[in-house]
C-alpha cells in the first residue's frame, strides 16, 4: 500500500480509487492527511463552485411512515411520534415563503406516507411549477413504483433524493427490518436516473454496525454510480428508537469522507447538513469548509418542526423560515462564503 498522501494525489488525479485503498484512507487517517485532503478539497470545489453556497428550501411534508428503520424517530413503530402531515395549500404556502426568501429549490421530504399518492401529487407538483416558474423540485419520499416516479417526473420533479443507507448488503439487513430490501433501493436509485431525475444518493456516517469497510464500499458505490447529489451526515440516535442507545457518528469523519467525495466527483452537489449542525454548533461550516457545497435551511411551518424528529436535539426547529435563512446566510459568510438564489445544479465540467 502506498503511503496515503500518494492515495490523496491518486485520488485527486484519477477520481477513482481501489476499496482497499479508499478503506486505508479511512483507517490511517490523521489530522495532517485530514488538513491536506481539506484544503485539496476546498481548492477543486472553489475551481468548479467558486465561494457560492446553493440553498434549497426543505419543506418536511409528512411524519408519517409506514417503514420501521431502526435508527429514525419517525418510524412507524414509535408510538410517541408525533404525527402531522401538510396539506398541498400549506405546502404551496412554505413555497410562496420560501420564494420571497430567494429559494429557486423547493425540498418535498417525508416518510413513506401513503397519503400522498400520485394524484395528490401530480397536481401539486404542476401548481409549484405554475407559480414558481424557473424553479427546481427535489422529492425526497422514499420508495416509490417505478411508475410513480415516472407520473411525478412527468408533473414536474427534477431531483430525488434517496440515500441508499449503505452499499452493503448485509449492513443495510442489520439497519432496516426484513420487509425492507436494499435491493430493492439500490433498484430505485437506477430507476430515478433512467428517467430523467437528477438524482441525489447518500449514507449516515457511523450508523451502529459500520466500519472502514462499509465506508470504503459506499464510496466505491458514489464513484461508480455518478450521482448529482450526495447527502451524508452523522448518524444521531433518536431515544425511542432500537437504536437509541447507540452511540453517534462523528463531525470531523463526515468532514473527511466530505473532502474524499469531492475529489472523487468535483462537481458533485454536497450538503453540509442540519445534523451537522446538531453535532457541533459549527458543524455546517466545517462541513462547507470540508468541501462541501450546499445547505438546506428549514421552510417548514414552525408550528411542526418539532414532530419532524428524526434524531434527538435537531436544530433549527424554533426559528422562522426567513430566521433560518438569515442565520445561514450569515453562517456562510463568516467564513467567506455567499449563498445565491439560482436553481442550483450540478456544474457541467
Ligand atoms: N423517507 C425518506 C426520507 C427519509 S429522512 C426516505 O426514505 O428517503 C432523510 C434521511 O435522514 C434518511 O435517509 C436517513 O439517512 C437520515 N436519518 C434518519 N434517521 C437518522 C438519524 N437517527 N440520524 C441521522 N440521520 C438520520
Amino acid at each position: 500500500m502506498p503511503e496515503l498522501s500518494l492515495l490523496i494525489d491518486k485520488l485527486e488525479r484519477e477520481h477513482s480509487l481501489s476499496e482497499t485503498e479508499y478503506r486505508a484512507l479511512i483507517e490511517g487517517r490523521n489530522e495532517t492527511l485530514a488538513g491536506d485532503l481539506r484544503e485539496r478539497a476546498v481548492q477543486v470545489r472553489k475551481a468548479v463552485y467558486g465561494n457560492t453556497v446553493f440553498v434549497r428550501g426543505l419543506i418536511e411534508i409528512s411524519s408519517w411512515c409506514k417503514n420501521n428503520c431502526y435508527y429514525c424517530g419517525i418510524r412507524a413503530g414509535n408510538p410517541k411520534a408525533e404525527r402531522y402531515r401538510l396539506t398541498p395549500e400549506e405546502i404551496l404556502l412554505c413555497c410562496r415563503e420560501g420564494w420571497a426568501l430567494g429559494f429557486r429549490t423547493f425540498v418535498l421530504q417525508g416518510g413513506e406516507d401513503p397519503w400522498f399518492t400520485d394524484g395528490v401529487l401530480e397536481p401539486l407538483l404542476r401548481q409549484i411549477k405554475a407559480e414558481f416558474p424557473g424553479c427546481a423540485i427535489t422529492l425526497s419520499l422514499g420508495e416509490r413504483s417505478r411508475e410513480s416516479y415516472q407520473r411525478l417526473y412527468d408533473a414536474g420533479a427534477d431531483r430525488y433524493l434517496l440515500r441508499h443507507e449503505t452499499a452493503d448488503k448485509s449492513h443495510y439487513e442489520s439497519l432496516h427490518p426484513a420487509a425492507m430490501s436494499w435491493d430493492r433501493r439500490m433498484e430505485c436509485l437506477r430507476e430515478l436516473k433512467q428517467i430523467g431525475y437528477q438524482v441525489g444518493c447518500g449514507f449516515m456516517v457511523g450508523s451502529p454496525g459500520q466500519t472502514a469497510r462499509e465506508l470504503a464500499k459506499d464510496l466505491k458505490f458514489i464513484e461508480e454510480f455518478h450521482p448529482a447529489m450526495c447527502g451524508i451526515g452523522p448518524f444521531i440516535p433518536h431515544k425511542d428508537t432500537p437504536f437509541g442507545d447507540r452511540p453517534g457518528g462523528s463531525v470531523e469523519l463526515s468532514c473527511y469522507l466530505l473532502s474524499i467525495l469531492r475529489l472523487i466527483q468535483p462537481n458533485l452537489l454536497l450538503p453540509a447538513t442540519t445534523a451537522l449542525g446538531t453535532l457541533d454548533p459549527l458543524g455546517r461550516e466545517k462541513g462547507i469548509q470540508s468541501g462541501a457545497n450546499v445547505v438546506m435551511p428549514n421552510l417548514s411551518p414552525v408550528s411542526v418542526r418539532k414532530k419532524y424528529m428524526l434524531y434527538d436535539n435537531k436544530i433549527c426547529t424554533g426559528e422562522e423560515s426567513a430566521q433560518c435563512r438569515g442565520c445561514l446566510s450569515a453562517r456562510m459568510a463568516s467564513i467567506g462564503y455567499e449563498i445565491v438564489t439560482d436553481r442550483g445544479d450540478p456544474k457541467t465540467i
